[in-house]
């Protein structure tokens, strides 16, 4: 068997003890002579596997008592719609676009409401994150994405957030798809914050929620399908359906993992460590470089380019990049379809070997094609 390093952006790698854990219950989970795939998640076994990944997301996400978390599925993409369905009061909501899911989330919210774009990168290719002035009025809610996948950008500081005209505060809302638990985040600052959990916390198939309870609503917009209502979910504890049951049990494996690995701290030391080798081999190279604003960078997802400015030749030079760095072992380095060049996602699980690995190969390359 061999692995290789996989900077996918997303289903990603996952820490190796997780996949051989997995493997070795695979047959007969803790004596049960069963899977996990195969239990009823009602069973009692089944029943402390969710439980302890609760807990763990809890303990590890510092989330306070008054939120709760929820286990849903239909990927982030699906909260683009529960959002407006259910925080939907006055009818209008803030959103900063920055980047393709912010646009996606802009897009289905729109059904719903009034949205105003109080910021937008969009004028230099999402390369950046803008300033916001604070944002106050009659909103239901702000909503950003906190790390853009695909441009490579991240929230350094969080916009502020005032206060509607009858002094309520309006509640801020994060796309955390593609960060969660990559660095320490203050909860209490969110609403609802919620990823889909196939970069950073598991397989794809669960979407994880975290609300404050007085945001969940007794009624959402007329017509919202029950399994669109957060109350639903909210009230039985994700269990109002048959849940993701195998993926939230690999979730769980992960999140023991973080916690081995010094939790969100350590994970943000590891990161931060990761990020800086490449950032810095990119800034003092002479054959790439990154499209990203120096105070902008993601943690997690890093483009980047040659210098070669002939579209064609530097589309061909991309390709060559890429297929040569697969048959190296370091797969998954095609930029998104929708900006082309290089991008190398670096979540938790990705090791400082495989990030010094990529810039051998990357050196070796830009030699090779100077
Ligand atoms: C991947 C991603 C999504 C889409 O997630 P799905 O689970 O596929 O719907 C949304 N937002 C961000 C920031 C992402 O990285």
């Amino acid at each position: 068997m061999s692995r290789v390093y996989n900077f996918s952006a997303g289903p990603s790698c996952l820490p190796e003890s997780v996949l051989e854990e997995a493997a070795a219950e695979m047959l007969d989970y803790k004596g049960t002579g069963q899977s996990v795939m195969e239990m009823s998640h009602r069973s009692k076994a089944y029943e402390p596997i969710i439980a302890e990944t609760e807990a763990l997301v809890r303990k590890l996400m510092n989330i306070p008592d008054n939120y709760k978390v929820l286990f849903l599925q239909g990927g982030a993409s699906t909260q683009f719609a529960m959002i407006p369905m259910n925080l939907k009061k006055l009818g209008k909501a803030a959103y900063v676009d920055t980047g393709v899911w912010s646009d996606k989330a802009i897009k289905e919210a729109k059904k719903y409401l009034n949205v105003e774009v109080v910021a937008s990168s969009k004028d230099k290719a999402y390369s950046y994150i803008p300033a916001v002035e604070k944002i106050e009025g009659d909103y239901d809610y702000a909503y950003i994405t906190l790390n853009n996948t695909i441009v490579g950008t991240k929230w350094a500081t969080l916009p502020e957030v005032g206060k509607r005209s009858d002094g309520t505060d309006i509640p801020l809302v994060a796309d955390a798809s593609s960060c969660i638990l990559s660095e320490p985040v203050d909860i209490s600052k969110f609403g609802v914050f919620f990823a889909g959990a196939q970069k950073n916390l598991a397989p794809a198939g669960v979407t994880l929620v975290t609300i404050r309870n007085d945001l969940i609503p007794d009624n959402a917009v007329e017509g919202t399908p029950t399994m669109l209502m957060y109350k639903t979910h909210a009230d039985s504890g994700s269990m109002y359906n048959t849940p993701p049951c195998y993926t939230i049990y690999v979730m769980g494996k992960v999140l023991a993992w973080i916690e081995a690995n010094g939790g969100a701290e350590g994970m943000k030391k590891r990161n931060e460590e990761k990020a800086k080798l490449f950032y810095d081999y990119l800034d003092n190279s002479k054959f790439y470089t990154s499209p990203v604003a120096k105070n902008s960078r993601s943690l997690m997802n890093i483009p980047f380019v040659t210098y070669e400015n002939d579209t064609e030749k530097a589309t061909a030079l991309n390709k060559k990049f890429v297929a040569e760095a697969a048959a190296a072992g370091l797969v998954n380095l095609a930029g998104h379809r929708l900006v082309g060049g290089m991008r190398a996602s670096i979540y938790n699980a990705m090791s400082i070997e495989g990030v010094k690995a990529l810039i051998a190969f990357m050196d070796k390359f830009a030699k090779e094609n100077a």
